[in-house]
């Protein structure tokens, strides 16, 4: 039995995949006498020459074509597709525990085949340098700086919990609001577990205090492009409806063992639903199976205060996968550390993220007493609506106590004053759109 199988290695040149990323192509089963190779065509584009003699094995049954590929960005798989010859798109399937491989199935016949990644920087907001986000005005040595998280605050935490359980609306909701936190509710709302409390999710909702994200109607996959697009679209639709005044915007993750067959990349459904992928970042899953959560979930914490990360604690069935003891000794850990985290749902601190990426700030001054910040924002407000925090470091002469902040129609708006690395700083929020504020002595 041969084993064809072709490893290419090429340098990637665009600037969305600074590693180098390979493809190999295999044939599935693999038919006597035939071959299979890979060529890069770029950076985002692979040529496969498939080459059958007549008289396969397998006579005319259809073969799968296996593309695994190395990923070149944390979502990539998102933006994958596989065309023929013709450019017409083929079914690709994935699996959510495999996911930098696609499966598609050709005839038992010499042909070509295209592997296109779609570049998912294109029609993004803008990824600016880290100098944008701090300004400093020479004539009065007043420094700004956009905070890394929203109030200024070490680490960003999400707690996240996955499908839709019982025990997440009755048990983890309210002990959630004992300690005031919010968490990442991934549900599924075709689901017998969920429609069972459909009423008690509503009224979650209406609370406002937590964060629902989609997680597919049935957590069962899908195997064509409507199915794909009622799964996610519907789910969406569902989670729209429970928050009317919120921004559309929301966090979505496939769901564990399931199995997606579509066409074009799922990145173009996720567009049309307003959903971000969850995968990937600092996270811990927290079911006892795994051993010593609470300690894992400690360390995972303390590393990500120290680093300035985002942190993600994932749990399923509360008093099941996870005891409620241990679920209420995260709850503790996380209340003593309260004070250098941003506890917010995963859309929020995705938000935030990616206004912050976008947003660039400068300053002059007006005269020897006041400075004109302008904010610069490369989101849409109408998604993007996480207010972001502005810090100032005055000039060593003012007082941090007295300075007042105004926007452009000379309102005042509301500061609070916090010990930083260079003495006192002055934050406020501002909600992520341009505009210009002036930054006064008082
Ligand atoms: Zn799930």
């Amino acid at each position: 039995m041969c084993h064809l199988c072709v490893l290419v290695l090429m340098l990637a040149t665009s600037a969305a995949c600074a590693q180098p990323a390979g493809v190999t192509a295999e044939l599935l089963p693999p038919p006597e006498g035939a071959t299979v190779s890979v060529q890069p065509e770029g950076p985002l584009r692979t040529r496969i020459e498939v080459t059958c003699p007549g008289d396969t094995a397998q006579g005319d049954a259809p073969l799968t074509l296996r593309l695994d590929i190395t990923p070149r960005w944390p979502h990539y798989y998102l933006d994958v597709a596989v065309l023929d010859a013709d450019g017409q798109f083929l079914p690709c399937t994935w699996r959510s525990s495999e996911r930098n491989r696609v499966e598609v199935a050709i005839p038992a016949a010499s042909g070509t085949y295209f592997l296109q990644i779609t570049d998912p920087r294109a029609g993004r907001p803008p990824l600016l340098d880290e100098a944008h986000r701090s300004a400093r005005d020479p004539a009065t040595g007043l420094q700004a700086s956009i905070c890394r998280w929203f109030d200024g605050r070490a680490a960003a935490l999400s707690f996240r919990f996955d499908d839709s359980h019982p025990t997440h609306i009755l048990k983890a909701v309210p002990m959630l609001r004992e300690y005031g936190f919010t968490g990442t509710f991934f549900i599924n709302p075709g689901t017998g577990d969920y429609l069972a409390h459909a009423e008690d999710w509503a009224a979650c909702a209406a609370q406002g205090d937590q964060e629902f994200a989609n997680h597919s109607m049935h957590h069962r996959g899908a195997d064509s492009d409507e199915e794909a697009e009622r799964e996610i679209g519907d789910a969406s639709r569902h989670i729209w409806g429970l928050f009317p005044d919120r921004s559309p915007l929301l966090a979505w993750s496939e769901g564990g063992g399931t199995v997606w067959t579509h066409t074009r990349p799922l990145r173009e459904i996720l567009d049309r639903y307003h959903l971000f992928d969850a995968y990937g970042g600092r996270a811990i899953s927290m079911a006892d199976a795994y051993g010593e959560r609470v300690d894992a979930y400690r360390q995972g914490l303390d590393e990500a205060i120290a680093t300035g990360e985002w942190f993600t604690a994932l749990f399923h069935q509360i008093g099941e996968s996870i005891s409620e003891d241990n679920f209420r000794a995260v709850l503790e850990l996380t209340r003593e550390r309260q004070d250098a985290l941003w506890i917010a749902g995963m859309a929020a601190v995705h938000k935030y993220r990616t206004e912050r990426d976008a947003a660039s700030l400068s300053c002059a001054a007006m005269d020897a007493d006041s400075v004109r910040l302008t904010v610069t924002c490369g989101t849409d407000a109408a998604l993007y609506d996480q207010p972001l925090t502005i810090a100032i470091t005055p000039p060593e002469s003012w007082t941090a106590d007295a300075l007042h902040v105004a926007d452009a129609d000379g309102a005042a708006v509301p500061t609070r004053v916090r010990p930083g690395p260079d003495g006192l700083t002055v934050l406020f929020d501002v909600p992520p759109v341009d505009a210009v504020y002036v930054i006064g002595r008082g």
